[in-house]
């Protein structure tokens, strides 16, 4: 067995040719690479890689089935715990969870898990593997709204248990932020719709442009349905409140996002572009900002991202921030807007900023604060707001769901105030993760489930 202890890096596409496209930019493992990795792994007799996923996927076992060739196996592992494979195998924060926990990283490198999911459920998708198990339809009906990871994973626990799950979701398509928000390039969405044809699958009906609290109330669901479980998300994008920020050019990263990975603006004859100009400033650090930059390149602009804190703050995964620089975005750090600049049509010219300074103040996360006299002006087209999202107030408002000031849905585990209404992912937490969002949709349905059968 090879235990070396340098993992086997993933190749990526040429960063000259991938930015005339939206092709994926990280290749999927060959079968030598994967199974070369998966002999690294030491198949730990306490793996300390489970405790570190969010759903417990059994990893030793799974990559076990990889050394042995047995690629159908160790996609039924994976399954019994994800559905969404080769979502997760793509954008969780690996290095944070499963791969952060591994024994291998103590020395050298832990062993790629991540890469070695998707592996699996690339391969699955291929060679068409099937995996899941359905018990007898129960006769019990359950509706979710909104059709992101929390919604998704509640409802094919609750089909695979035998409810009847109908989703319910705004837009005229399914998959939330994997959908809507993370960019082809990370996740190309044949992926997200293969994942989603598995939960078609097992009998979850998708009802698409349906606004829950506008189009259907919550009555009329409570009326029809045994259990709600509401997944709707942190949808509604932050702004900073400084001057002119409703000029024409200034954009969420949300809205940007939107229409180039839903609306597809890249492509012409497209009834949604992305504006003209070609001086982008993105605003924020986190995978938000890092996705919204590297959209934005693709569509041929300059890019640059202002973000407050240096560096080693900016929150986005390390490898995207390697991605987008290089890509040939530029970092404008510890640097902050104070106003948007326009002429006198109201459009955009640049934006007025301050420089920050560091402060050690004890605390996990240094704070920063303006360096008096340094203001200074950036030209640029486009400014595009990457700094954060809140829960759409649209169901809040039209049903009487506790919660808090900023809107995020209170529950108890995951049971709201409502009778037969439970709630999770980002609407309860605010913007997190995927697997995090999976995690309290897949809790619901156990909750559900107990609450319904009354066991
Ligand atoms: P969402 O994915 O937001 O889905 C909610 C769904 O509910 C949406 O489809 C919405 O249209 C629908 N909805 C809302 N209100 C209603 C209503 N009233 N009626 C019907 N439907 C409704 N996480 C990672 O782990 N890794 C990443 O790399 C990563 N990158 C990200 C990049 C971007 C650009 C963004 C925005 C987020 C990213 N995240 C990432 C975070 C992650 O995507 C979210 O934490 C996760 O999608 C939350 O899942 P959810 O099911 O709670 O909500
Ligand atoms: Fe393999 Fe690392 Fe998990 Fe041990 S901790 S079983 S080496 S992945």
């Amino acid at each position: 067995m090879v235990n070396n202890m340098e993992k086997v890096e993933m190749r990526v596409l040429d960063k000259e040719e991938r930015i005339k496209n939206f092709d994926e930019v990280v290749l999927e493992y060959t079968d030598e690479e994967a199974l070369k990795e998966a002999n690294r792994c030491l198949n730990c007799n306490n793996p300390r890689c489970v405790t570190g996923c969010p759903v417990n996927i059994e990893i030793p076992k799974f990559i076990e089935q990889i050394k042995l060739g047995n690629i159908e196996e160790a996609y039924k592992i994976i399954s019994r715990s994800s559905l969404l494979p080769g979502i997760c195998g793509r954008v969780c924060p690996q290095e944070k969870q499963c791969e952060g926990k591994c024994i291998k990283g103590f020395k050298g490198d832990a062993i790629s898990i991540g890469a070695l999911e998707r592996y699996v459920a690339d391969e699955a998708r291929k060679n068409n593997f099937k995996s899941v198990t359905k018990k007898e339809d129960n006769g019990k009906k359950v509706a979710i709204v909104g059709s992101g990871p929390s919604g998704l994973s509640c409802a094919a626990s609750l089909a695979q248990l035998g409810y009847r799950v109908t989703i319910f979701e705004a837009l005229h398509k399914a998959g939330g932020v994997l959908t809507y928000g993370i960019p082809e390039f990370r996740l190309p969405k044949d992926i997200v719709d293969n994942e989603i044809a598995s939960l078609k699958e097992l009998g979850v009906e998708i009802v698409l442009n349906a606004v829950i609290g506008t189009t259907i109330t919550m009555e009329e669901l409570e009326d029809e349905y045994d259990a709600i479980f509401v997944g709707s998300g942190a949808g509604l994008p932050n702004f900073m409140g400084i001057k002119n920020e409703n000029a024409k050019g200034v954009f969420s990263a949300n809205e940007i996002l939107t229409r180039i990975n839903l609306m597809k603006s890249y492509k012409e004859d497209i009834l949604t572009p992305v504006m003209e100009g070609n001086r982008v400033i993105v605003v924020g650090g986190g995978n938000v900002a890092m996705d919204a930059a590297r959209s934005m390149r693709r569509l041929g602009r300059e890019v640059t991202i202002c973000y407050r804190r240096s560096m080693d703050e900016l929150p986005a995964r390390k490898a995207e921030v390697e991605h987008a620089i290089e890509e040939g975005i530029r970092f404008q750090l510890l640097t902050n807007p104070l106003e948007v600049i326009v002429d006198d049509d109201a459009n955009v010219k640049g934006i007025k900023v301050v420089q920050m300074e560091l402060v050690d103040d004890g605390g996990d996360r240094k704070s920063v604060k303006e360096i008096p006299d340094s203001e200074y002006e950036i030209g640029c087209d486009i400014v595009v707001m990457a700094i954060g999202t809140t829960p759409n107030p649209t169901l809040i408002n039209n049903s009487d769901l506790n919660h808090t000031d900023r809107g995020l849905i209170i529950v108890d585990g995951t049971k709201t105030s409502r009778e037969k209404v439970f709630a999770g992912g980002d609407a309860v937490t605010g913007s997190a993760t995927v697997i995090l969002a999976m995690e309290a949709g897949k809790k619901a349905a156990w909750e559900i489930d107990e609450y319904i059968s009354g066991k």
